[in-house]
C-alpha cells in the first residue's frame, strides 16, 4: 500500500535527526530503475551565467561519474526478482533559456519536462528506466503539496505515471547548504534523490520504511567522499547503518 504522504525530499539540515525507529525498509512490489538514465535539465536563463555555467559542468561531470561509481553498487543489496540495480549513464543534458515561475510547483515542473520531451528534439525520450532531473535557477521557490524549498525541504523526486524525475532548487539557504560549498551541497542532495529515485521511483511503492522514509531519508545530510565528489550516506538494510 502506498503510505497517505510518502517522504520523498531532502530535509533542511536543521531537520535532519536521527531515525524514530530502528530503521529497515521494506520492498512495496513497485517498480525501480535497474539502470537509471539520467538526463539533466538547467532551466532558466541564469544558468548560462558564468558562476551557473560552471557549476552545471561541474554537475554533469558528476552525473558521469556517479551513475557507474560505487553508489550504484551498493544499491544491489535491494535487488528483486524482477529489478537488478546496476550502473547507469548521464543520457544528456540542456539548459532550457526563460523564466521558470518564482513558485515552480510540482505541476509546473511535470508541464515543463512533458513539454521538453515532446518538443525538444535534444531531450532524450523516456523508457523504463528514465529519470529527470530539474535544477532551479537561484531566486526560484519550489513548491510540493504545500511545502516550500528552504522553508521544508532541499530537493525531492517523484513521479507522474511513469514519469520519474527530481527537483532541484538552488540552494540559497543555510539549511540547504547545510555548511558545504554550493556545488557540494548540490552533489549531496542529488545523490540523495538519485538513490531515492531508484529504490522507489514511485514514492511508497518501492523500498520505503513507513517510520522513516526512503533510503536517503534515514541518512539525511551524513555525507562521504566519493571520486572526489561530496555524496550522501543511504540507509543500508545489510548493515544496519548509513554507508
Ligand atoms: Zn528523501
Amino acid at each position: 500500500m502506498r503510505p497517505p504522504n510518502p517522504i520523498q525530499i531532502v530535509p533542511l539540515r536543521t531537520e535532519a535527526l536521527a531515525p524514530v525507529a530502528p530503521a529497515r525498509l521494506t520492498y512495496r512490489g513497485g517498480p525501480m530503475l535497474v539502470s537509471a538514465q539520467v538526463f539533466l535539465f538547467f532551466w532558466g536563463d541564469a544558468w548560462q551565467q558564468d558562476a551557473q555555467a560552471g557549476l552545471m559542468q561541474r554537475l554533469n561531470d558528476f552525473f558521469e561519474y556517479v551513475l557507474t561509481s560505487p553508489l550504484m553498487d551498493q544499491l544491489s543489496e535491494y535487488d528483486v526478482q524482477d529489478f537488478k540495480i546496476g550502473h547507469g549513464s548521464r543520457t544528456g543534458a540542456i539548459a532550457v533559456g526563460g523564466a521558470p515561475p518564482p513558485t515552480a510547483n510540482d505541476a509546473d515542473v511535470q508541464r515543463f519536462v512533458r513539454d521538453q520531451i515532446a518538443s525538444n528534439p535534444a531531450v532524450a525520450q523516456p523508457t523504463p528506466n528514465s529519470l529527470y532531473f530539474v535544477f532551479l535557477p537561484p531566486g526560484v521557490t519550489s513548491e510540493l503539496d504545500g511545502s516550500s524549498s528552504c522553508v521544508n525541504f532541499c530537493g525531492y523526486h517523484n513521479n507522474d505515471g511513469d514519469l520519474y524525475y527530481a527537483v532541484m532548487p538552488y540552494p540559497e539557504c543555510d539549511g540547504c547548504v547545510g555548511g558545504l560549498s554550493v556545488f557540494d551541497a548540490l552533489t549531496s542532495t542529488s545523490s540523495h534523490e538519485l538513490c531515492e529515485a531508484i529504490t522507489d521511483p514511485v514514492p511508497g511503492q518501492g523500498y520505503y520504511d513507513d517510520a522513516n522514509g526512503e533510503i536517503g531519508d534515514i541518512c539525511s545530510w551524513q555525507t562521504k567522499q566519493l571520486g572526489g565528489y561530496t555524496v550522501q550516506l543511504e540507509w543500508s538494510n545489510q548493515h544496519g547503518a548509513c554507508v
